[in-house]
């Protein structure tokens, strides 16, 4: 019988008060039940984040430094704890054992880098127009922030998310996806060993539309912070909006690799393969469309196809497994639809196409690797996210063209270009109009002490990762201390100089 996990509220572990469940199942193999979770409602979300508020009024006041020490000592279990945590993560979402590792290792990363943010959290002092008075911009924490996250980066995502807040003295209720709440009570249950008090991490699980609904709409809810789909994004944001919520939001992505003729063409197919089938597809950061020179065109397609047909598609816990499952029935049908829209707009279809099936392929949601050629870039598949193992391969002029196929997109998150030529690097930088370009390297593959997001639909101007997720979990505040002991009006009193030297 598999284990009943509960929810985390006040600093205890409690059942829903729906005494409803729901069953997480693993992808690759749909008979095995990875734990039962809790099928949470409005009234658990409420309690959820009243504790919050209420732990909110002490820590907030807890100094950072002490703060960020509770999150170092949690990186440290998360690094002892990584292997287990890694294979829960790959039964339960289906990637390989070397991406889960690194999706924990992100969290661990995320976790050093910005536990160090305790001993800084800057804010700035300037001259005043005025004698005798002194100012400052300081940052302060804002309050309960509610942390929505997807399942394809199920440890990852909440880390950019919740380590930020706590360090920067905010209180969290966590949502999890429905496909990932082990990885996502993992994680909690390492904050709460680590010593993060009562009510200062809360973890509700449930669907979106109650769980999400109930926390985004609270008017305790001071900071939203959301990752997943454009659709889902852009009704948090209105929601948010119509309530004078600061909302965070980091969503898909049509992400380009732009191939020049003078580019070294095995480490250009090494990086779409990666790209593009790397989790399956399934990363914001995907490579969807590779762009190609003329040139250089048929002979990368063939190279590309070659290395693709050899990816062995299977259950990310077998070493031997290059691609893993999509993550849930609904997922792969909406890929197995865009093949065939795919095939009806015209698109060559090179490579897959259809989902794997007899023996143990019967069990899970398997998409053989898919390559589409003579793509035209305004197609459906060339234009819309599909989140899977399916790559779009459109031909090129020149490099302003390939930049402008790149640029015809609604969103823009990653993008990269394969060259040997320093000024096509640099012109592809200036002008590819996304959050993340790599250079010789796949659209996939951020550090966590560079800002991370996207421009268009993909997000709202915020960026986690780097120093720049501090912006989205603090608010400014400017001091002015006037020790003049007179009354100072600053933009009026323009003689004061004068008056001080007299
Ligand atoms: P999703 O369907 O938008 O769900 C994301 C989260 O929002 C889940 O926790 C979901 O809960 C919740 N949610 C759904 N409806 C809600 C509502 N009405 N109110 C509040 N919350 C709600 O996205 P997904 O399918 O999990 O993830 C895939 C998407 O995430 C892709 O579009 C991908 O590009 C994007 N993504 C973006 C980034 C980035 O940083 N830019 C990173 C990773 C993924 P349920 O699970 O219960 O539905
Ligand atoms: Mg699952």
């Amino acid at each position: 019988m598999a284990e009943v996990y509960k929810n985390f509220i006040d600093g205890e572990w409690v059942e829903s008060s729906s005494g409803e469940t729901y069953e997480n199942r693993n992808p690759a193999n749909w008979d095995e039940v990875i734990g039962i979770f809790q099928r949470s409602t409005k009234e658990d979300v409420n309690a959820a984040i009243e504790a919050a508020q209420r732990a909110y009024k002490k820590w907030r006041l807890v100094p950072a430094p002490k703060r960020a020490e509770i999150i170092f000592k949690a990186a440290q279990m998360i690094v002892e704890r990584k292997e287990e945590l890694a294979k829960d993560m790959t039964r339960e979402m289906g990637k390989i054992l070397p991406e889960t590792r690194g999706d924990v290792q992100e969290a661990i990363d995320m976790s050093f880098f910005i536990a160090g943010e305790g001993r800084r959290l800057y804010g700035f002092t300037t001259p005043s127009e005025l004698p005798l008075k002194f100012q400052m911009s300081i940052r302060i924490p804002m309050g309960v922030a509610a942390i929505i996250t997807p399942w394809n980066f199920p440890m990852a995502i909440p880390s950019w998310k919740i380590i930020p807040a706590l360090v920067a003295g905010n209180t969290v209720v966590f949502k999890p996806a429905t496909d990932t709440p082990l990885s996502a009570y993992n994680f909690v249950k390492i904050l709460e060993e680590a010593g993060v008090p009562k009510g200062v991490i809360n973890f509700v699980t449930g669907s979106g539309g109650v769980v999400g609904e109930a926390l985004i709409s609270h008017p305790y809810v001071k900071i939203i912070s959301f990752t997943g789909s454009s659709e889902v994004g852009k009704h948090i944001g209105s929601k948010g909006a119509s309530l004078f919520k600061k909302v965070s939001l980091e969503m898909g992505g049509k992400n380009a690799q732009i191939v020049m003729d003078d580019a070294n063409l095995e480490l250009a197919v090494d990086g779409a393969t990666w790209g593009g089938f790397g989790t399956t597809g399934q990363r914001c950061t995907a490579t969807s469309r590779v762009i190609v020179h003329k040139k250089v065109y048929k002979q990368f397609l063939d190279m590309f196809v070659e290395r693709a047909k050899a990816l062995k598609v299977g259950n990310g816990l077998d070493p031997s497994t290059d691609v893993g499952p999509l993550i849930n029935e609904a997922q792969m049908n909406k890929v197995l639809s865009y093949i065939e829209i795919g095939k009806q707009e015209g698109a060559k279809l090179l490579l897959g196409g259809f989902r794997l099936t007899g023996g143990d392929y019967d069990k899970g949601w398997f998409v053989a690797p898919t390559i589409f050629a003579d793509v035209d870039p305004d197609m459906r598949i060339a234009q819309e996210e599909i989140f899977g193992p399916v790559v779009s391969v459109i031909p090129a002029d020149s490099l302003e063209h390939a930049i402008e196929i790149a640029n015809n997109s609604k969103y823009g998150l990653s993008s990269s270009i394969y060259t040997n030529d320093v000024k096509n690097a640099f012109i592809a930088i200036r002008d590819i109009y996304t959050g993340i370009t790599y250079v010789n390297a796949p659209t996939i593959g951020a550090e966590v002490h560079l800002p991370f997001g996207g421009v268009n639909q993909t997000g709202n101007g915020h960026r986690e990762g780097g120093h720049t997720v501090i912006d989205i979990f603090t608010e400014w505040k400017s001091v002015y201390i006037d020790f003049s002991s007179r009354l100072q009006r600053a933009q009026i009193d323009t003689d004061k100089i004068v008056k001080v030297e007299e």
